[in-house]
């Protein structure tokens, strides 16, 4: 049997089974979270995120990027029009993780890298591109640089170490801006 097979054989327990036709497009915890595509990092996984719970956004490494802050803005908008504007009371997670791909990246196609971080190449440097517990601090000051995010949100930095399965906070809860 082919994956495809597989997936679909799931899907079909799970609409029979797990499936919960109530859940709401504003997740439950008003929490979203920024994470790395990479498989061994998948947030429903680590940090066992119930149905609807949260708006997960995967990306190459967790990182905020241009593509990123276009994101969140159209999951604002979505927010509004789902009657639950984004801001006072929501979370804002960024998990970053040890052994990430990125670094491979930076190594072997830094002007790839550049033009998705959106900084000339001489920039990356000062990305910490192969330190998590430094390239999550600067992505929480970036999120708290920009003025289009909503104040009221709280923002945290997290590192998750794929050796051990666990997380570490790394930047502590705060307010996104102090109002
Ligand atoms: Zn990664």
């Amino acid at each position: 049997m082919d994956f495809l097979q597989t997936l679909t054989q799931r899907n079909a327990a799970f609409a029979e089974n797990g499936f919960a036709a109530d859940l709401k497009i504003i997740p439950s915890q008003k929490t979203m979270i920024i994470g790395c595509v990479d498989p061994r990092v998948d947030p429903m996984d680590v940090l066992k995120l119930e149905p609807g719970e949260a708006a997960v956004i995967r990306n190459v490494g967790g990182r905020v990027t241009p593509d990123l802050f276009q994101t969140m803005a159209i999951l604002g908008t979505v927010s509004r029009v789902g009657g639950a504007g984004v801001g006072e009371g929501w979370n804002l997670i960024v998990l970053h993780h040890t052994q990430c791909g990125i670094s491979g990246c930076y190594h072997h196609a830094p002007g790839l890298l550049a033009k998705y971080m959106g900084v000339a190449e001489q920039e990356l440097p000062a990305l910490e591109i192969d330190n998590p517990y430094k390239s999550v601090a600067i992505d929480v000051a970036a999120l708290k640089a920009n003025p289009n995010l909503p104040g009221g949100l709280t923002v945290t930095g997290l590192v998750y170490d794929v050796a051990t399965g666990l997380i570490e906070t790394v930047v502590p809860s705060g307010l996104l801006r102090a109002e």
